[in-house]
């Protein structure tokens, strides 16, 4: 007889996302020749970038020929990718990283959900809530996380994002092993200013705490003083792993390709005291179940630090980004409270007169056309909430926006 790991049946059956499309749908038979529009996706809409395209096609040249043919690559990513984000995402900012602590990875979703195999299954995790649920899953399935009980994972440490704290809570009070945080945020849009991110990794240098920081918004800051990267904070490098993606930046949801920093000074320990360098251990875990990125896309997302390449991908970010002021203010003018939106592709927003995220979202659907998606299917704090992005097409932002203000009116 084979066990199965049990800890995934203690993962919830249905999906946020599946959720919505069968309530998506249930409408849909009773209004058979109503027009949707979905504020709901949280995933990109405009095509990559022609220089994108062109080290593409290049690339893809260069395999068609015995010449230029490559096989597997490096299991941490090629040089040329590797260099050009040392020199673009982090020295340009003052930032020293090492190219031997940069891993390419097929997107950020994997190394977020399997960086936590490199640690022991009974270190205490803590999350902010809301949250992206990677973060969280991927420690239920090792058995970390404990049981659900209401909506809360036993073993987990829930440090809840609300409107008193403007949704950059402060660290625990007692200590916790690891730490994820995600800025700017996914699903509430919002920041983290360099202050509070230095309270965060000056408690995990005091606790010998480990941060795991999810940056794969970056690209979306507009505020010149709110840090990209984690490194921006002094002492970060001896505390905090750092995950990236090109999927938001450029547009790769498709494509895939992200990378994690591990930087060498980043330790844990064993119960006998030895401290282990992670770079290390991430380096063999990556040799051994990943065998790299797709050269095609390591050359796409090297194409994205060209001058073009640069400018083309800011232009599209822009383009979301005044998706966001349209749809912010849009909600505004009709009495909504809207969180985020400024720094990041998300809105969140306040649900009036208390109504639930899921009350709110069908009265959205079924009285406006319009789909959100509930706040809390991304954790208890998202309760009242609705999460929208701005990843759509202008036309449907703003047809979307006339629809909301003839509902509320
Ligand atoms: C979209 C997203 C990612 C990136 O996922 P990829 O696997 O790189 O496509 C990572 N973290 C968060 C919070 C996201 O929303």
């Amino acid at each position: 007889m084979t066990l199965v790991n049990e800890h995934f049946l203690k993962l919830p059956n249905n999906y946020l996302f599946a959720d919505i499309a069968k309530k998506v749908n249930a409408f849909k038979v009773s209004h058979p020749n109503a027009r949707i529009i979905s504020l709901g996706i949280g995933d990109v809409t405009q095509p990559l970038c022609p220089a994108v395209i062109e080290a593409m096609h290049k690339a893809v040249d260069e395999m068609a020929n015995g010449e230029t043919f490559r096989g597997y690559g490096p299991e941490q990513g090629y040089k040329f990718l590797r260099d050009a984000i040392v020199k673009n995402d982090y020295l340009a900012r003052g930032i020293h990283i090492d190219a031997n602590e940069v891993f390419v990875n097929d997107g950020a979703k994997s190394d977020t959900g399997n960086f936590q195999e490199l640690i022991r299954w009974d270190n205490s995790i803590c999350v902010t809530d809301p949250i992206y649920p990677v973060y969280i899953d991927s420690n239920v399935m090792i058995g970390r996380a404990g049981v659900l009980e209401d909506g809360k994972w036993s073993n987990v440490i829930y440090v809840p994002c609300t409107e008193e704290n403007n949704f950059t809570p402060e660290p625990p009070a007692n200590r916790v092993d690891v730490i994820y945080l995600c800025y700017p945020n996914n699903p509430t849009g919002t920041v983290i200013t360099k202050e509070a991110l230095k309270k965060w990794v000056q408690y995990a240098l005091k606790n010998d705490a480990l941060i795991f920081y999810d940056a794969a918004y970056e690209a979306y800051i507009q505020d010149p003083d709110i840090p990209h990267s984690i490194y921006e904070i002094k002492g970060a490098k001896k505390c905090a792993v750092e995950f990236k993606s090109f999927s938001k930046t450029a547009g790769f949801t498709g494509i895939r390709c992200g990378y994690t920093v591990v930087p060498k000074e980043v330790m844990a320990s064993t119960l006998t005291g030895e401290r282990i360098p992670l770079n290390n251990l991430w380096n063999r875990r990556q040799c051994t179940k990943f065998n790299g990125t797709s050269y095609v896309s390591q050359r796409a997302a090297e194409a994205t630090y060209s001058p073009e390449g640069k400018a083309q991908v800011r232009e599209v970010i822009d383009y979301y980004m005044t998706n966001a002021r349209i749809m912010k203010e849009g909600f505004e003018n009709v009495g909504i409270k809207v969180y985020g939106g400024d720094n990041a592709p998300y809105l969140w927003l306040r649900t009036p007169r208390d109504m639930t995220s899921w009350k709110f979202f069908e009265q959205m659907l079924y009285e406006a056309h319009v789909v959100c998606t509930p706040g809390v299917g991304f954790g208890p704090s998202g309760e009242g909430f609705v999460r929208l992005t701005a990843f759509g097409k202008r036309e449907d932002c703003i047809e979307a926006m006339n629809w909301i203000k003839d509902w509320m009116k």
